[in-house]
């Protein structure tokens, strides 16, 4: 598919809008298993992503994820501000215009690399990458109704952290404890999978 500037505009908004609007969610996990900041350092960042989404759009679809990437650096802090950070620009590194599902599994397996070197941490650490990963083994499958799959899978995968022992990240201090609450970051990587699945379908 041919992500074209309205489309690169209608997907950074409705991720950012998907965001913001969780941002209480995202707020009350942190606070079972975290310092209570995720939604709100999600919000600041992606705010500033909608406050630039004009001149973040305009750029090539690699130029504007490297905006959005040093948008949410800049803007987001706390652990998971690099993290997503580092997601968007490596995805910027990889991806033109025009992108095939193969192209975007791979830049999407790229960028998950990128995280867990950044963040020295894998599956099963109680992050944001029990999310990510998942949902690109079902990138990488393709076939039918894939939006809806990549949704259904992220949601279950965020699901899948409550059971989970944090390894990494300020949950991993609770040790026992991080046991049976969702991991926030885990959570924000669902909804924004959600938006890309809904901007996906308005193109099928
Ligand atoms: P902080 O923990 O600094 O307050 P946030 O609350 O914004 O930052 O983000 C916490 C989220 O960041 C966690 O729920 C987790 O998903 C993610 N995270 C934290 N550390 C790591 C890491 N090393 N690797 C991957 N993700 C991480
Ligand atoms: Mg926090």
């Amino acid at each position: 598919m041919m992500i074209d500037q309205k489309t690169r505009k209608l997907l950074f908004e409705t991720v950012a809008n998907r965001v913001i609007a969780s941002a209480d969610e995202l707020t009350d996990l942190d606070r079972a298993i975290g310092d209570g900041d995720h939604g709100t350092n999600m919000r600041r960042g992606f705010e500033a992503v909608l406050a630039a989404v004009d001149e973040l759009s305009a750029k090539s679809l690699g130029e504007s994820l490297k905006g959005v990437g040093t948008t949410l650096v800049m803007k987001v802090g706390g652990a998971s501000g690099p993290l997503y950070g580092t997601l968007f620009l490596s995805l910027g590194k990889s991806l033109c215009d025009e992108v095939s599902r193969e192209q975007a599994a791979e830049a999407f397996a790229a960028a998950i690399e990128a995280v867990k070197a950044r963040g020295k941490s894998d599956a099963g650490h109680k992050t944001m990458l029990d999310v990510f990963l998942p949902v690109l083994a079902e990138l990488r499958e393709g076939g039918e109704a894939l939006p809806a799959r990549l949704r259904a899978t992220a949601r279950r995968a965020a699901e899948n952290t409550i059971p989970m022992r944090a390894i990494r990240g300020r949950a991993s201090f609770l040790g026992e404890r991080s046991i049976g609450h969702m991991d926030p970051g885990a959570r924000s990587s669902a909804l924004i999978v959600d938006a890309v699945a809904d901007v996906m379908e308005g193109y099928a």
